[in-house]
């Protein structure tokens, strides 16, 4: 079976974690968020995982090279031999380029990115109408999943609020961030001829139909 060496990307709300869990159970790959592996690298004191935490507690970014080392030990794992989906890593074309060294290093290639696309204004209308309760964190959202009584959690009756992230300059602020570092990597594999674009605007079900069925067939025809 050929491997499915995959990465994620898209925009803040275009559901991408969901999608990520949705392949690992699908095409049963693991799935590394970056800083949920960091965190375990860290947590289970491999040799990548104590310099980590040295930068972690100065307060100051892990260096991609270290990132790129504990993505690297978990590829090499029997867990990853017939693919991987990776979240949140690269993010800028630095990163590309050390991980696509490091999987030169360990003799695979990337299969696939997966871009999931959103427009802005469609990820400001799915986290700017999050509705979330001061007290217990519950949250709803005004046009998808509203409360009973407007401004109140149906589960402890705590006030609603938005969270500063979910405020709509933060939002455009957090997309302009994104599309600045995120449209070279796209070129980046465009150009390499990796690069699968899923219209995140339909529902999650139909993006993973989509998605699994591009994988599959990806899969049938070196089959073949
Ligand atoms: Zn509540």
């Amino acid at each position: 079976m050929s491997e499915l060496n995959l990465v994620l990307l898209g925009p803040p709300g275009s559901g991408k974690g969901t999608q990520g869990e949705r392949l690992q159970e699908d095409f049963h790959l693991p799935y590394y968020a970056t800083g949920d592996i960091l965190r375990a690298a860290v947590r289970d004191e491999t040799e990548l995982g104590r310099e980590a935490k040295e930068y972690m507690d100065r307060g100051d970014l892990v260096p991609d090279e270290v990132i790129v080392g504990v993505i690297g030990e978990r590829i090499a794992q029997h867990e990853a031999a017939d693919g991987f989906i990776l979240d949140g890593f690269p993010r800028t074309t630095p990163q590309a380029e050390a991980l696509d060294s490091k999987m030169g290093e360990l003799g695979r290639e990337l299969t696939a990115a997966l871009l999931i696309d959103v427009t802005d204004d469609e990820v400001v209308r799915r986290l700017g109408g999050r509705r979330t309760c001061v007290k217990n964190g519950h949250v709803f959202h005004v046009e998808f999943d509203p409360p009973k009584n407007e401004g109140i959690c149906d589960v402890c009756g705590a006030r609603l609020e938005v969270r500063d992230d979910d405020k709509p300059d933060v939002i455009r602020h957090r997309l302009a961030t994104y599309h600045e570092k995120t449209e070279p990597l796209i070129a980046r594999y465009e150009e390499a001829g990796i690069l699968r674009r899923i219209d995140g605007s339909l529902t999650p079900d139909e993006v993973g139909d989509r998605i699994r069925a591009m994988l599959a067939t990806r899969r049938m025809e070196e089959e073949l």
